[in-house]
């Protein structure tokens, strides 16, 4: 499967508050890690066995989240390293947990056709081609993809209606949760079975998911957890998800494991360095 994804180097500083406007506040702690959508998905669908390939761009000094990629066991040649900064994200968090994040989307928005078109020209029939909206190039993707007869997932994370409308008739497979299938329907002003995709799976948060296709509808529970992070959740579910279906397994199969890929992962503080490989899931619901 291919994953056309952002790529972020998350900086998190602890802070006695959030600062005020013109304020200089020293940081208690500072850490940073991969992240972005993107990424994270990526190495969800790696965990969950499937051989992923990822496209997206970082800028000069960030060759170390391609090598994070690689550990995680994501394919990464077509990461291209261009001038455009890394994109990331200054997370600060106070004591109550309270955070304010300031976005750069940097390289993640600078992909070019050819990036994204030399990357598919290696796909294969009947492969998934998976994106949210962190990076440009959806449409070119989207288009490029269904040329080649590839299957298009998309997760529609951070939410946009415009940019779900302008792919909607090459989506194979959409991806989204509570909140934001409301958006949409208010914006398309349709339910979402109405919606010409052929698989719509809207996750619930704890209380797991539904899936609509033109067989019906159909609600699977969570399995249950003690969540003490729900961060990155979604994601994989997302990659479980696909990867599982890239690997040929069936929508009912495809959604149970993500449903426990999803729930063991909120039991864990963290997001890709946390995210359960198959052989945890197996291990921990006994299969
Ligand atoms: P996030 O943005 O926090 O990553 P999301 O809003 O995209 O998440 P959710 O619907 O909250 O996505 O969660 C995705 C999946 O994770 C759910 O469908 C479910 O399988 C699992 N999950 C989330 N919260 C819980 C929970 N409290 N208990 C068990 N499973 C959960």
């Amino acid at each position: 499967m291919w994953n056309l994804g952002s790529i972020n180097i998350d900086n998190f500083y602890e802070v006695p508050h959030l600062p005020i406007a013109g304020e200089t506040l020293a940081a208690q702690s500072y850490g940073f890690g991969l992240g972005g959508k993107g990424a994270n998905m990526s190495v969800a669908a790696a965990r969950g066995a499937a051989r992923v390939s990822h496209i997206g761009a970082i800028g000069p000094d960030a060759g170390w989240t391609v090598e994070r990629l690689l550990e995680y066991g994501v394919d990464t040649p077509h990461i291209a390293q261009i001038e455009t900064p890394t994109g990331h994200a200054n997370i600060v968090v106070d004591g109550s947990g309270e955070n304010s994040i300031v976005l750069f989307q940097g390289a993640n928005v600078q992909l070019t056709e050819a990036i994204i078109g030399s990357a598919l020209s290696e796909a294969s029939t009947g492969d998934f081609l998976l994106m949210q909206n962190e990076t440009n190039g959806q449409e070119y993707a989207a288009t490029t993809a269904q040329s080649l007869g590839l299957k298009v997932a998309y997760a529609a994370a951070p939410f946009e209606a415009e940019a779900i409308a302008r792919i909607l008739d090459r989506i194979d497979l959409l991806v989204l949760n509570e909140v934001e299938a409301e958006q949409l329907v208010e914006a398309l002003g349709k339910p979402v079975e109405a919606l010409g995709i052929s698989d719509v799976v809207v996750t619930l948060g704890a209380k797991g998911c539904k899936w609509v296709s033109n067989t019906g509808e159909k609600v699977f529970d969570a399995y249950p957890a003690d969540a003490v992070d729900t961060t990155g959740a979604g994601d994989t579910f997302t990659g479980y998800l696909v990867a599982a279906l890239d690997r040929g397994m069936d929508m009912h199969a495809a959604i149970d494991l993500a449903l426990k890929a999803g729930s063991l992962m909120v039991t864990r503080r963290g997001t890709a360095d946390v995210i359960p490989d198959l052989k945890e899931i197996q291990d921990h619901f006994g299969i």
